[in-house]
C-alpha cells in the first residue's frame, strides 16, 4: 500500500512515474509495494552478551530480467522464489542493516539505502529511532562494500552531508582503493559510473573513514572476514561473544532463495562471479562447521537464522520476527 509520505517521496525523487493530476499526485502501479512491511521494523536478539538489533530499511521488488542470473532462466528463478515461499512475479530483495552493541560500543553494520536506491526503501533511520537508537550515538559504521544499497545511507540526498556525525566509518582498503581510483570510471559498466563518481566526490573529503587491511578486529568482538567476488573488497563481519558467534554475511549469499539453494548461480551483481561463488561456499561451510548463526543484508527480515546443507546447496532456517 502507498501512503502519503511514499507519494511525497516519489514526487521529490522526480521519478517519471509520478504525475500531477488535478493537483494530486499519482504513482504508477509499478511503484506500489506488494510485500507488506514487517509489523515491527526492528528486532533485537542476543549473541552471547552482545545485543544485535536488525533494522528493516525496505524492499526492492525487482522485475525479472534474463540477465540477472547468468546460468539460470527466469523460470528457474521463479521456481526458486516459490520454493522459498516468496512471490514468483518479482525477485524479493529486502534490505536489513544491523546494529551491534558490544563492549560499550554501538556499531552499525552497513548504512541502509538512505531512501536513495528504491522508492520502497529508506525506513532504516525511522526504525533505528523506534528501537531507541540515536544516529548520533553510533560509534562505528562497518561497511561491507560500496554498492549503493550499503553506503547511500551514510550521506544525505543531494548535499552528501554525513548522517552518522560521530561515527568512525571502517572500510576495506581494497574496496576503498578500487572505487576511488580515477581510472575505474572508464572500466565500469555504464550503470556503475555514477556510483563511482559520487564515491570519489564524497569519501576523500571525509576525515572519519578508516581503511583497514585484511581481517582485523574492527570493533569489540567483530572481525572483518575477506569475502571477495561480489566486489573486490567485499567483507563479511564475524561477531563472537563467549561461545556464541554470528556471521554477518552481507552480500556473500545476497538473495538466499536463489544463491543459498543454488550456490553455483552467477548473479549479475557479483562483479567476479567465480570468485563470489568460491567465497560463498567457503563462508557458508565455515558457518555450518562452527555452528554459527548467520544473517544477511538481503535475507528475509529480521535477516538472521541458521543454515544447513541441503542437497547440492544450503537451506536457511530463519529466526522468527
Ligand atoms: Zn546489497
Amino acid at each position: 500500500m502507498l501512503n502519503l509520505s511514499r507519494r511525497d517521496f516519489v514526487a521529490s525523487a522526480g521519478l517519471a512515474a509520478a504525475l500531477s493530476l488535478n493537483g494530486r499526485l499519482m504513482v504508477s502501479p509499478a511503484f506500489a509495494q506488494k510485500t507488506p512491511d514487517p509489523a515491527k521494523g526492528f528486532m533485537t536478539y542476543k549473541v552471547g552478551s552482545a545485543e544485535v538489533t536488525a533494522l528493516y530499511d525496505g524492499i526492492w521488488e525487482k522485475p525479472h530480467d534474463p540477465a540477472f542470473i547468468a546460468n539460470a532462466s527466469i523460470d528457474d528463478v521463479k521456481a526458486a522464489m516459490v520454493k522459498a515461499g516468496l512471490p514468483a512475479d518479482f525477485v524479493s530483495i529486502p534490505f536489513t542493516a544491523v546494529v551491534v552493541k558490544n563492549g560499550g560500543k554501538t556499531i552499525l553494520c552497513d548504512s541502509g539505502t538512505g531512501g536513495q536506491v528504491q522508492p520502497t526503501a529508506g525506513k532504516m533511520i525511522a526504525n533505528m529511532k523506534a528501537a531507541g537508537l540515536d544516529p548520533a550515538g553510533i560509534d562505528t559504521v562497518l561497511i561491507s562494500h560500496f554498492h549503493p544499497d550499503h553506503i547511500f545511507g551514510l550521506m544525505e540526498k543531494d548535499t552528501n552531508k554525513p548522517v552518522f556525525t560521530n561515527a568512525e566509518i571502517v572500510v576495506s582498503d581494497v574496496e576503498y582503493k578500487f572505487w576511488t581510483d580515477p581510472a575505474v570510471i572508464d572500466r565500469l559498466p555504464e550503470a556503475r559510473k555514477g556510483l563511482a563518481r559520487r564515491i570519489q566526490a564524497v569519501f576523500p573529503t571525509w576525515k572519519n573513514i578508516k581503511q583497514v587491511q585484511g581481517e582485523p578486529e574492527v570493533a569489540p568482538g567483530i572481525r572483518f572476514v575477506s569475502a571477495p567476488g561480489h566486489t573486490p573488497g567485499h567483507r563479511a563481519f564475524h561477531l563472537a561473544s563467549g561461545l556464541s558467534q554470528l556471521m554477518i554475511s552481507n552480500d556473500t549469499a545476497y538473495q538466499p532463495a536463489l544463491v543459498l539453494a543454488n550456490p553455483g548461480w552467477h548473479g549479475q551483481y557479483d562483479q567476479d562471479a567465480p570468485t563470489a561463488e568460491a567465497t560463498r561456499r567457503k563462508l557458508l561451510d565455515r558457518v555450518i562447521a562452527d555452528k554459527m548463526m548467520i544473517c544477511g543484508y538481503h535475507f528475509p527480515f529480521p535477516g538472521a537464522g541458521t543454515i544447513q546443507k541441503d542437497g547440492t546447496g544450503y537451506a536457511l532456517t530463519p529466526a522468527k520476527a
